[in-house]
């Protein structure tokens, strides 16, 4: 049966749920299989890398499953400024990788002229690609930003049911997530969205409807990411995804998605000491070294025991290189832009 449905051109929601259920070994590697032909076919044997600077820990939120939650008071919070941010930018320009994420908390510390100043920056030291990841902010803002030059957002949805995404953030709507992210497509952003899967009282519906509202958003990156429970969060006592699980919506989300971005994440390696290689064979084709200087990247406790916290970027640069080698396959070349139109 897995075989009639992996043929087919257009899966339909039954399809993805069953496909997201299947058990037998054989047909999880049938599934595995398919999603790295696709993978192949759409996106090729690049690899993308997409250096990260967390650069504020500060949030407004509070999200009951992320660490940066505003009511954890356990942590401490840094902000960096611009010269830092510039500098960080400097390494992973030097280091050969040709897209810089942007992230933080919600934190309106910044102002919109701020980001637009660094972003300003950025764009003319260094010929690379930017992708943001600020939270919700106003729509002037993003406007204001995509003209200083930023070529992507990423903004995850979290969660496709209304319900759940209303109990996981306390004071927020997923239509108000759906608005930013088809505003910021519409002035033109390459957007990108995703879940969190193995999330408390998440049934295997509400990811399918992730995987489809991807699809209906028409993301340029999906970020599907495992659920750690994090400490000093009201969901510390819930239990973590684990790997099967993750794996395979991955895999059903290449075989929907086919051309959009899909990252092994960090978390993905964290949860999994080979997460990431696994990720690459099973339908992504993103990386997303992490390039916040110490000592703030230890406090960027989204979740506990973050993959390599304690090593250096430039190491990690080359050891991510030796990785994807070994799998036979490439670091991308270019800035790796959506692969849509
Ligand atoms: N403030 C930004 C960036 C959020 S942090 C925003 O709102 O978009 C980046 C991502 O970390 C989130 O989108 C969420 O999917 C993920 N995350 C948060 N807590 C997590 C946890 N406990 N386990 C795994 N991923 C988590």
């Amino acid at each position: 049966m897995i075989e009639e449905i992996l043929s087919k051109k257009e899966l339909n929601k039954d399809d993805i749920i069953t496909l997201l259920q299947v058990e037998d070994r054989n047909d999880v590697i049938l599934l595995y299989e398919k999603a790295d032909e696709i993978r192949k076919e759409y996106c090729g044997d690049e690899v993308h890398l997409r250096g990260i600077i967390e650069f504020s820990n500060y949030c407004e939120q509070d999200c009951l499953y992320c660490g940066l939650r505003k009511s954890n008071s356990s942590l401490t919070r840094y902000r960096m400024r611009k010269e830092e941010i510039l500098s960080t930018a400097g390494d992973i320009y030097k280091n050969g990788i040709h897209t810089i994420v942007l992230q933080s908390g919600e934190d309106f510390d910044y102002t919109g002229e701020e980001i637009e100043d660094i972003i300003t920056n950025i764009k003319s030291e260094f010929n690379i690609a930017i992708t943001l990841s600020l939270g919700e902010r106003s729509f002037s803002e993003y406007k204001i930003w995509r003209t200083a030059g930023a070529d992507r957002y990423l903004l995850k949805h979290e969660t496709a049911n209304p319900k759940l995404y209303s109990a996981y953030h306390s004071n927020q709507k997923l239509q108000d997530r759906l608005d930013h992210l088809i505003y910021l497509k519409s002035v033109g952003y390459q957007i990108g969205s995703g879940n969190l899967v193995g999330m408390p009282h998440q049934t295997v519906k509400d990811i399918a409807d992730d995987i489809i509202l991807c699809e209906k958003l028409d993301v340029d990156m999906a970020s599907f990411s495992p659920f750690i429970p994090s400490p000093d969060t009201p969901y510390r006592k819930q239990r973590a995804c684990d790997i099967n699980s993750i794996l395979k919506v991955m895999a059903v989300g290449r075989i929907v998605l086919k051309n959009a971005h899909i990252p092994a994440t960090t978390a993905l390696g964290t949860m999994d000491q080979y997460g990431r290689e696994k990720g690459l064979q099973v339908g992504a084709n993103v990386i997303m070294p992490n390039y916040t200087p110490s000592p703030y990247r230890e406090r960027y406790a989204i979740y506990p025991n973050k993959k390599c916290v304690n090593d250096n970027p430039g190491l990690c640069a080359s050891c991510l290189g030796l990785m994807i080698d070994s799998l036979g396959r490439s670091i991308g070349t270019g800035q790796g832009h959506s692969l849509k139109n």
